[in-house]
C-alpha cells in the first residue's frame, strides 16, 4: 500500500441545509468539473439530503457522505440510521465519532468501534473523529487522549480497508480557534505513529484530516503540516465559494 495517502477533504453539513442548498453541491461539482482538485472531495449532508445530494454528484469528483450510523444492521431503533441504509442511498462515506455525539450522545470509543465495523460491512468508508477537550489539552494530555481515542475507535480488521481520522481538537470546534501548528504536527504525528504501530504499511496510507475551524484563509498553511492529509470543515462547507477556497489551498 502507497505511503502517501491521497488527501481528503470533507465537509460535514451537521443539521443545516433544506433542498434549496444542494444548488452548492452543483457548484461545487461544476467547478471540480472545470479544475480538477488534488484532494478527494466529499459532502456529508444531513440524512435527509444524502440520496438528493448523491444523484446530484453522480459522475462528477464530488463524493457524498453521511454524518453518523447506528452499529446495528436494523431494528426496532426509532429515528436511527443504519450503515447499509446510507450506503443505499447512494453515499460512499460516514462521520463516525463527530465530539458532537460522543458529548451530545455520550457515545464512548467502544460504540464508535461498533459504528466502524458496521460501515466497514456495509461498504462505506468511515473518517472516525477523536479530539481533546479545552481541559484535557491545558492539562497536556492532548497526545495521549488523541492516541488512546485513535486506539480504542478503530477495529483490527482494517489493514485493508479505507477509512481515515480525522483529528477536530473539540474546543476548535466551530469557535474560530484553531491549535498552533506546531501543536497540530504533534498530535498528527502521534497519530501517525499509532497507525503504524497498530497496521503496519497500510497505517501509512491512511489519510489524517484536520478538522476545527478551517476556512480559506488558514487552510493552506494547516494543509501544509507534516501528516495532515486533509480537513474535515463544518461551518465553512455550507457555500460551496467558501469550501473551494480550502479545497483550492491544496
Ligand atoms: C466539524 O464539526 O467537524 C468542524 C470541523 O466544524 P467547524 O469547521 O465549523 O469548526
Amino acid at each position: 500500500m502507497s505511503h502517501t495517502p491521497t488527501p481528503l477533504i470533507a465537509g460535514n453539513w451537521k443539521m443545516n441545509g433544506l433542498g434549496a442548498s444542494l444548488a452548492e453541491v452543483t457548484t461545487l461539482a461544476e467547478s471540480l468539473k472545470s479544475e480538477p482538485a488534488k484532494a478527494r472531495v466529499a459532502i456529508c449532508p444531513p440524512a435527509t439530503l444524502i440520496e438528493r445530494a448523491a444523484r446530484i454528484a453522480r459522475g462528477s469528483a464530488v463524493e457524498v457522505g453521511g454524518q453518523d450510523c447506528r452499529a446495528e444492521a436494523a431494528g426496532a431503533y426509532t429515528g436511527d440510521v443504519a450503515a447499509e441504509m446510507i450506503a443505499d442511498c447512494g453515499a460512499g462515506l460516514v462521520i463516525l465519532g463527530h465530539s458532537e455525539r460522543r458529548s451530545g450522545y455520550g457515545e464512548s470509543d467502544a460504540l464508535v468501534c461498533a459504528k466502524v465495523q458496521a460501515a466497514i460491512r456495509a461498504g462505506l468508508e468511515p473518517i472516525v473523529c477523536v479530539g481533546e477537550t479545552l481541559e484535557e489539552r491545558r492539562a497536556g494530555r492532548a497526545v495521549s487522549v488523541v492516541q488512546s481515542q485513535v486506539t480504542l475507535s478503530l477495529p483490527d480488521d482494517l489493514h485493508d480497508k479505507r477509512f481515515s481520522v480525522a483529528y477536530e481538537p473539540v474546543w476548535a470546534i466551530g469557535s474560530g480557534l484553531t491549535p498552533s501548528l506546531a501543536e497540530i504536527g504533534e498530535v498528527h504525528q502521534a497519530i501517525r505513529a499509532t497507525l503504524l504501530a497498530r497496521f503496519g504499511d497500510a497505517g501509512g496510507a491512511v489519510p489524517i484530516l484536520y478538522g476545527g475551524s478551517v476556512k480559506p484563509a488558514n487552510a493552506a498553511e494547516i494543509l501544509a503540516v507534516q501528516d495532515v492529509g486533509g480537513a474535515l470543515v463544518g461551518g465553512a462547507s455550507l457555500k460551496a465559494a467558501d469550501f473551494l477556497g480550502i479545497i483550492r489551498a491544496l
